[in-house]
């Protein structure tokens, strides 16, 4: 009898305090559950509490000003053997005497290409230089350029002195070495109408409306003027000087890249440059992908 009252007793204290602890596990958990609820709540426009099952994390807003805001970005491997370590960029890769390219790069980057003259009737004006070859994406937008520019000027025509080169040339300042060439990325081509003088000299500058309207335009259509005089980095009759400013070693009014469209757009406005046309290397260290543009390497 004695055994059996206190094996009650006992049932009675561990039912007690299995429903005081669920009671209070209850309420710690509601408690939790409306502070989370006040948490991810916000206040409407007529001043009452509402929920919301999303929270929106606070991402600092970039300040192209203020390096510190500027997350660094990863670059995706490149599909290409014998690139650099901006191949992966594609549109926004760098191709220049310290950020090199071998040969097996060139040549896969050859078959890559689609012939302009073929798909777009854009035509080469030396033809020593073969077919114009560039990437689709670009070749797109250089025939939408190239038809804005022709219907600017009736009866002119824009045509290519050179776009993808498998080999550089080595006369200077004026032409890349094999392997440092912009011409071998498929996203450049030198520009001219031939109505103004075929000859590639940027002392003609002033008497080329077609590159005129290239500066002012080509950002709308994704490219840039590479070359800009600003950028130059010295005289073209001093050694190739690319610098950790990001200067570009060339001064090239005919020689235009395609990048994108937004990407053009803020290198031509200078988002990173103070509102001054940025050089594509300066602008890239800006955006924290290029570390030591002398050293050709990336963050
Ligand atoms: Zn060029």
């Amino acid at each position: 009898m004695r055994v059996k009252k206190h094996r009650k007793l006992l049932l009675i204290i561990i039912g007690v305090t299995m429903a005081a602890t669920m009671a209070i596990t209850l309420a710690i958990f509601n408690n939790i559950g409306k502070k989370n609820y006040e948490m991810r709540g916000f206040v409407d426009e007529n001043g009452n509490k509402q929920s919301s099952s999303v929270v929106v994390p606070t991402v600092p807003e970039e300040d192209p000003n203020d390096p510190s805001t500027i997350p660094v970005p990863t670059i995706p491997a490149s599909d290409l053997p014998g690139g650099n370590c901006t191949s992966g960029l594609k549109n926004l890769s760098v191709i220049n005497a310290n950020y090199r390219v071998d040969e097996n790069y060139i040549n896969a980057r050859a078959n890559q290409l689609v012939d302009i003259t073929e798909l777009y009737g854009i035509t080469e004006a030396n033809s020593w230089n073969g077919t114009p070859l560039l990437d689709a994406e670009a070749a797109q937008h250089l025939n939408d350029m190239i038809k804005a520019y022709e219907e600017a000027y009736p009866g002119h025509i824009m045509q290519t002195m050179s776009c993808f080169r498998k080999v550089g040339t080595s006369c200077g300042r004026l032409c890349a070495a094999t392997g440092t060439s912009e011409h071998h990325s498929g996203y450049t081509c030198d520009l001219i109408d031939t109505y103004y003088g075929a000859t590639l000299d940027t002392d003609y500058y002033d008497n080329h409306k077609d590159w005129q309207w290239l500066k002012a335009n080509s950002y709308k259509f994704g490219f840039i003027d590479r070359y800009p005089e600003e950028w130059a980095g010295g005289s073209m009759y001093e050694p190739v000087n690319v610098n950790e400013n990001g200067s570009t070693g060339y001064f090239e009014t005919w020689h235009y890249r395609y990048v994108g469209i937004t990407e053009a757009t803020e290198i031509a406005t200078g988002k990173y440059n103070n509102g001054k046309y940025d050089s594509l290397e300066h602008y890239l260290k800006q955006r924290k992908f290029l570390n030591d543009l002398r050293a050709g390497t990336c963050n």
